[in-house]
């Protein structure tokens, strides 16, 4: 079951209260982008509005060309084709290397390598959903290492048999790369929601954040349900969770994302994790893998990454199966909680 609704628009719209709260003298345009079978929408402010925005949907086609494996012509898919690929713009190889420091600050939870082990599952687009048998799972977890992944000069290379998904990743890479066309436009602020990935760019018209959803994961289909509302100015906060993209086998629900040690969907008692941090180069994608990651990794040991970080600052949102809403205390004055959910909300240090 795939969710490529409004839902995702409506949450931004209603919260960020674009239209309602313009001064009129700011000029703005929103624009909507289906790319990376993701809905995008895209709304840029000031004198160059229009333009900016429309460069915005430029850059993730461009990216969207270079790094889907479902179009054969991309770049990922001839490197997972070829094993190899001569790499002359070095785009690719910037997210490679990315993905590399999260597969090893997350102890191998983000692995760009475990591609064969979702397509098995059919949720790379393909022959469909199905389970595969636990013999599959094993031959295909050989190939699961994302260490293999290397770049020697001008070339990229995959270990034998290995192939590649930039799915939890290229979107917030591709939220990066916005920051830098804002800039070049001179966008005062702006807002871009690239499926669960959001960029808070600046503040709102009236000088106060903007305001973003976390959908309340247990009511995926109520897009007034949430499980508390984020204050963001200047920020990536980027959603991972179960509840959009599964399929269900005799009542049992499997979703997208996949525990590279074991091969089957995550299953860590968490329902969904919000990453949140402040512009600064890279934290988009950092944000993207690390929301992935730290879904498979369950709430202790994202807690304790949290807390032994070395790298950008991070917050985040966690929410529970048991019923709970875990805020990290960074977050805690820029979080509203919703009470309608019935959750149970604790901040920690
Ligand atoms: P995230 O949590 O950010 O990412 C989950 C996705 O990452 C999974 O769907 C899987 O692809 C991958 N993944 C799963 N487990 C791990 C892991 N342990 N480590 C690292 N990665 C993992 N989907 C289609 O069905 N058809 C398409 O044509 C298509 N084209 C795409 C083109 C591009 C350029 C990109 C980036 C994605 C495309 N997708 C396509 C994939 C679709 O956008 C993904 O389902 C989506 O990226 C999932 O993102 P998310 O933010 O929901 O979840
Ligand atoms: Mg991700």
């Amino acid at each position: 079951m795939k969710r490529l609704t409004a839902y995702g628009f409506l949450m931004l719209l209603l919260l960020s209260g674009c239209g309602a709260q313009l001064s009129p003298d700011e000029a703005q345009e929103s624009i909507q982008v289906i790319a990376m079978d993701t809905a995008m929408l895209i709304t840029t402010y000031g004198e160059r509005s229009p333009a900016a925005a429309y460069a915005c949907e430029d850059t993730i086609r461009d990216l969207e060309k270079k790094l889907s494996r479902t179009d054969p012509d991309s770049e990922v898919s001839r490197l997972n084709n070829a094993g190899t690929l001569e790499d002359s713009e070095s785009e690719l190889r910037s997210i490679l290397i990315q993905a590399g420091q999260y597969c090893q600050k997350t102890g191998g939870a983000f692995d760009i390598t475990v591609a064969p082990v979702v397509a098995a599952w059919g949720f790379a687009g393909g022959d469909g959903y199905r389970v595969p048998s636990q013999k599959e799972l094993d031959r295909l977890l050989e190939l699961v290492d994302g260490f293999a992944v290397k770049g020697n000069g001008q070339t990229l290379s995959l270990g034998p048999g290995q192939s590649i998904d930039l799915g939890a990743i290229a979107k917030g890479y591709a939220a990066d790369k916005l920051v830098g066309v804002f800039q070049e436009y001179e966008v005062p602020r702006g807002l871009a929601q690239l499926g669960g990935n959001v960029l808070a760019y600046g503040d709102r018209p009236d000088g106060t954040p903007w305001r973003v959803g976390i959908q309340d994961p247990a009511k995926p289909d109520d897009q007034n349900a949430f499980a508390g509302v984020l204050e963001l100015t200047d920020a990536f906060a980027v959603t991972s969770g179960g509840y959009q993209r599964y399929f269900e086998e005799n009542g049992k629900r499997y979703h997208h994302i996949i525990d590279p040690a074991t091969g089957y969907p995550a299953d860590s008692g968490l329902t969904s994790v919000t990453v949140a941090a402040g512009i600064s180069d890279g934290s988009g994608a950092m944000c993207d893998a690390l929301s992935t990651a730290l879904f498979i990794m369950g709430e202790e040991k994202a807690l304790d990454l949290w807390r032994h970080w070395d790298g950008t600052p991070f917050e985040l949102v966690l929410v529970t199966e048991d019923g709970r809403v875990v805020v990290t205390e960074g977050l805690a004055d820029r979080f509203t909680p919703d009470e309608s959910g019935g959750y149970a909300y604790e901040t920690v240090s």
